[in-house]
């Protein structure tokens, strides 16, 4: 899943919610895996951004 916090993107843990990693908007992933460090939460998978979410997100790409 993609947020915004604070105007920067970030990919987060589709678990907990915690901020893993950052993005550009308009960013694009697969095939890369990531681990959360969360305490208690230890999900671990594969970073997928599609275009498509950016269009869900309905983002305000920076000027
Ligand atoms: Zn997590």
């Amino acid at each position: 899943m993609i947020r915004e916090v604070s105007g920067q993107w970030w990919f987060c843990c589709p678990r907990c919610g915690k901020k893993l990693y950052p993005l550009r908007a308009g960013a694009v992933c697969r095939g890369v895996l990531a681990h959360c460090r969360e305490r208690h939460c230890g999900w671990s998978g594969e970073i997928i951004v599609e275009p498509g979410d950016w269009r869900q997100e309905k983002p305000t790409l920076p000027a």
